[in-house]
Order: C-alpha cells, then structure tokens, then sequence
C-alpha cells in the first residue's frame, strides 16, 4: 500500500485513542475548558456511566460565533499565547474538542459576555455542521452523546456504566478540590447529586477537602505548608492511625492541575515509612505551586503526568514537610477510634460526639530516657493498682494529656483519669512504639545499650541468610545486637539490645535476617535502619498479659506523652483512645 496523508477524522480518532480513553477523560476534558473559561458554577449531567450522555455548562466567557468552528478544529486553542514553557491553563494541547467530535456526537451552544446571542455547532463521527445562532445563557453548554459509537473497538472495552459513572466523580472530585471558589453539581440518572458548595476565605481549602474527602477526614489530618526555592507545598496529611488499605485517596496538585506521579507517591510513602506498615497509606491532599517553568506537563496527553525541573527538590520538600509537621504534632490518636465507641455505646437519638483528641505537641516531663529506666519498669511486678497517690501528685498527674493511671484491666489495659476525660490505652501497642522511638534515637546517636549473654546463643540458619546478617554485623552491634558468624550456616549472638530484656533471640535474629532479606534493595540506609529498629520493638514490647504497678503504669503514660508519633503503634493502630467526661455525661444522657 502507497504511503499516504490520513484523512482529518482519523487523525482525530488516532488522537482520541489517548485523550477521550474513557467517559471520565471526556468529563474532566470539558470540566477544565469550563475552568479555563473563567466559569463559578459548572453543573456536570450524566446519563449511562457517560456513554448515552455527559453534558456539562458553565457560566464561563463563552465563544464567539466565529470561533466556534476553530474551537472544534485541529491544534486550535485561544491557551498557548506565552508559549509552551509557560503554561497557566489546564488546556493547552487543542485537541481535546476534535478528538470528542471523532468518536461521538458533540454538539456546543455557547454565548459571550457582551454578545446578544449565541451560537451553536454539532460534529458528529468527525462530520462539522455550518455554526448555527442559537439561544441560550452567558457561557457554553456542551453536549457529548453516544460515546465511541464512531470506534466501536473502544466501545467494547468500556466497563460497566456503573465503574464508568464512579470514574467521573472521581475524576470531579479531584479537580474540584483544586477549585474551591467554584460551584460543582454532578448529577444524571446514573447516579445520586454531588454538589459542592463554593467555599471561599481563608479557609476554602479545607472547607472544599471536607467537602470532597468527608469531615472525618479534616478533623483527623494536619495541615501542611511548607516553601523550598520556590516551590510552596500547602495541604493536608492524615495522622497515623488514620491509614487506608490503599493509596487512591493520595491526592496531588500542581498548579492547580490533578496530578499522578510517581516522585510524589513515591515521597510520601517514604515520609511515612517509619510510621506506617507497608500495607497502610496515608490520605493526603498535597497542592504544589510553582513557576510553570520549572514544571513540565506537556509529557502525556492526558495532562495527568508531569516531570519537575529538580524532582530531588521537590522530594526533599514532601519528605522534610510531612515528617516535621508529624513530629509537630506530638501525641495524637485518631478520633475514629473513640467515636466508633462511641456509636458502639450510643442509645438511638443521641448527638454524635465531636472530635476528643488534641494537637499540641506536649513539653516532655523530666523522667528518665526510656532506654534507661523503661525495661526495669516493666520487670513484672506484684499485681495491680489502683491506689491513689498523694493528693497533690495525683491532682498534678491529671493534667497530663494521658492523665494519671487508675487501673489495669485485662492485663493489657490502662485505664487513666485526666481533668476532663477517659484514657484507655493498650499497653502493648503503646511500649512497642515507645521501643521503637529509643531504637531510632539510638540509631541516630549513641548506640543503645547491650546485655551480654552468659553463654553464646548459636543460631543455625541457611547461609545466605548467615551471610547477610554478618554483612549487616556493624548496624546491629548500633543496635545492641552483637553478633558474628560462626561457621557455616550459623551465626553466635553474643550480646543483644538491653530494653529488650529477656527475649527470645533465635526468634529476633530469624526475623531479622528476613528482614534484610525482603529489603536488600535501593532503599536508604536509614529506611533499612528503621525497619530493623521495628522489627526489634515488635519482639521487646510489653506483651499484653503483663500486670503493671501504678508507678509504672504512670512511667508508661508520661513516656508517651514525651515520645512523638505514640498515639500510633508500629503498625498504623491507636495506642490509646480519649472518651472526654462531656461524652460520657451523653452516654449516661446527663447531657
Ligand atoms: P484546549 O483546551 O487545549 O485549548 P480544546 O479542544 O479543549 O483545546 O478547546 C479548544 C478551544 O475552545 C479552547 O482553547 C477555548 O478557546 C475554546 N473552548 C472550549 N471549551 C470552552 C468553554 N467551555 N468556554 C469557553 N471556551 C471554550
Ligand atoms: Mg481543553
């Protein structure tokens, strides 16, 4: 077959193959035409999962009657006047409106500001009609209709109306936390009325996040906002202990535009790395501004991607901002736990309780470094408590945030009074993650204490293994574990970390060597570090079963509040939980 020049429709067609993949790309195509056209309210319409209809109106600045059949034609757009390095619209590629028109009927009805009427042009199947006057409102309405009918291949992979009608609010959802002075309605047959309120003033972002993300999510995340060379990060990060089983709520913008990048999702993974297990992920929105030259988005189509000028700033940034506003935060558990028991007490009809935890960061009480005094605490001791202190000490125990310690119950929790709550906490999450803080600080400076064992403890492994645990012999001895190989396919343990007290040592060292073993890759040696140093406290902590005094249930309390990032365990999980009296009067229905 002769080379030839393809027909206009088929390039289009080519050309929607990678822009119009599905009706969510058509939805968030003419969502940003509506953005970039100035527009305060957008009402989106949607029939069949968006392949019988979409249909989306704004109250932008409209067409003009002359432009309308350059706005549907190839590589035109009114976006590119400061060139292709300096872009500050969502389009920019002029393809988005003939790339619909090949694959579906588009019909566009449109007014200006100062015209007396509009005008309108259909394209069917990549065929344009003469533009035609028509009547209607100031801004465009745009109607796509039988989506891929012109490339039934595509058809055919469409999901079910349903999966497409969720990816299109998904696909809102994320632009419109960009936007939050912009009215959205999401609406059809298809599915049940989204509609986001403007929210404007200072604080639009987290009114247009709770919106979007649920008000569970803004009184459970802390604010980020942090500036590097240029670059301004802004947004949200959920605490620890409130982590989801996947990372599709992670949300990125970068001017303004909904982005997907592995440099950021990679970023926040390791930001959280030491706080939450390898399964768990924050729920973050993370918004970017930055001077449209240092940022590349003309990378795919689609416009999801973007490649930074200095990806290794904007990794620092990410990484540096969310692990200091973590550790700003001290102490702090979720407050889902305490209101899913809540609603586990409630009788029909009572009020729901607000949030009950705190966010101040909490000034360390002069006791003694963990490491130190912490095991010879937890030494079991004769059982219970409960006896009151002095007054005086007692009344000052209370104004702690964790308050002070009234009794231990089921051998794991500790119940403690504070001026105006309840704390419950579990006594094995919360020394697991205390160990883990002191192995980390032994990390980064002196290396943590180790116990001699009487007799060498001779542990057979395979060789490999053996191999790997000797090469990592330097870090561990940091860590108080000492050990060497001793022949093959064996190594001799012959000291191990003293806060682990008693432990079982061909436990630990199996462990460990699995451990290294699953992460001898590219990561940081302080990430491996950290995994190491988790892996340790799981095997040191305070078993649940193990009964407290008062003092040491108090010594536990006040380490806490000392220690950042223990209102989580090791595994993402609440150490503790705060019922305020306030709740409790309701519960009793005092209230
Ligand atoms: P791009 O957005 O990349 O410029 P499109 O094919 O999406 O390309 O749109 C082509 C042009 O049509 C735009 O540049 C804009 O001038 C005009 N246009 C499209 N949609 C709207 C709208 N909702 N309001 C005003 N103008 C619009
Ligand atoms: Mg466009």
């Amino acid at each position: 077959m002769p080379i030839r020049q393809l027909p206009d429709t088929m390039i289009n067609q080519i050309a929607a193959g990678e822009v119009v993949e599905r009706p969510a790309s058509v939805v968030k195509e003419l969502v940003e035409n509506a953005l970039d056209a100035g527009a305060t309210r957008i009402e989106i319409a949607t029939a069949g999962g968006g392949l019988g209809l979409i249909r989306v109106i704004d109250d932008g600045g409209g067409i003009a009657p002359d432009e309308m059949a350059l706005a549907v034609g190839r590589h035109c757009t009114s976006k590119l006047d400061a060139g292709i390095d300096e872009i500050h619209t969502l389009g920019f590629r002029g393809e988005a409106l003939p790339s619909i028109g090949s694959v579906a009927r588009l019909s566009i009805r449109s007014r200006t500001a100062n015209a007396d009427s509009g005008s309108e042009i259909r394209v069917e199947g990549g065929v344009a009609s003469p533009v035609k006057p028509a009547a209607t409102n100031r801004g465009t309405t745009v109607e796509v209709r039988d989506l891929f009918f012109a490339t039934p291949a595509r058809l055919k992979f469409m999901k079910s109306p349903r999966a497409e009608a969720a990816a299109i609010t998904d696909v809102v959802k994320r632009i419109a936390m960009a936007f939050p002075a912009v009215r959205f309605v999401l609406s059809g047959t298809d599915r049940s009325t989204l509609e986001l309120a403007p929210a404007g003033g200072d604080n639009a972002m987290p009114k247009r996040i709770a919106q979007v993300l649920g008000d569970d999510f803004i009184d459970n995340a802390l604010e980020i906002d942090a500036c590097r060379d240029g670059v301004r990060l802004a947004g949200y990060i959920s605490i620890p202990s409130y982590s989801r089983a996947t990372a599709q709520q992670q949300y990125a913008f970068v001017n303004g535009r909904p982005i997907r990048d592995k440099l950021v999702a990679g970023a926040v993974r390791g930001a959280f790395a030491d706080i939450l297990p390898r399964d768990r992920h924050a729920v973050t929105a993370l918004f970017f501004t930055l001077d449209p030259a240092d940022v590349d988005v003309n990378v795919h189509p689609a416009k999801a991607d973007v490649r930074f000028r200095d990806p290794g700033l904007v990794r620092g940034l990410i990484v540096g901002a969310i692990r200091q506003t973590l550790s700003a935060s001290g102490i702090r558990a979720s407050t889902s736990a305490a209101s899913a028991m809540m609603d586990a007490f409630r009788t029909e009809g009572a009020p729901k309780s607000g949030p009950v935890a705190w966010r101040q960061p909490y000034a360390p009480p002069p006791a003694g470094g963990f490491a130190e005094a912490g095991q010879a605490l937890f030494e079991a001791g004769p059982t219970l408590s409960a006896p009151v202190a002095e007054p005086e000490v007692d009344a000052a125990l209370k104004e702690a945030p964790l308050g002070a310690a009234r009794a231990q119950i089921h051998e794991n929790y500790i119940v403690a009074q504070t001026a105006d709550s309840l704390v419950i906490v579990d006594q094995h999450a919360a020394h697991e993650r205390l160990v883990y803080e002191a192995l980390k600080r032994g990390l980064e400076s002196r290396p943590v204490a180790a116990q001699m064992l009487l007799i060498p403890e001779v542990i057979d492994m395979p060789e490999e293994d053996a191999e790997r645990l000797a090469a990592h012999a330097e870090l561990l001895a940091r860590l108080g574990l000492g050990l060497e190989r001793f022949g093959p396919g064996a190594v001799a343990v012959r000291e191990t970390p003293a806060m682990l007290g008693d432990t079982d040592v061909v436990g630990l060292v199996r462990d460990l060597a699995d451990e290294i073993a699953d992460n001898d890759t590219a990561e940081t040696l302080r990430e491996r570090l950290n995994k190491v140093a988790a892996t340790m406290a799981c095997h040191g902590s305070v078993r649940s079963g193990r009964r407290l005094k008062p003092d040491e249930m108090n010594a536990l309390l006040r380490e806490m509040e000392a220690t950042p990032g223990s209102g989580t365990c090791n595994h993402g999980r609440p150490t503790y939980i705060e019922l305020k009296l306030g709740d409790i009067e309701r519960l009793f229905g005092r209230r």
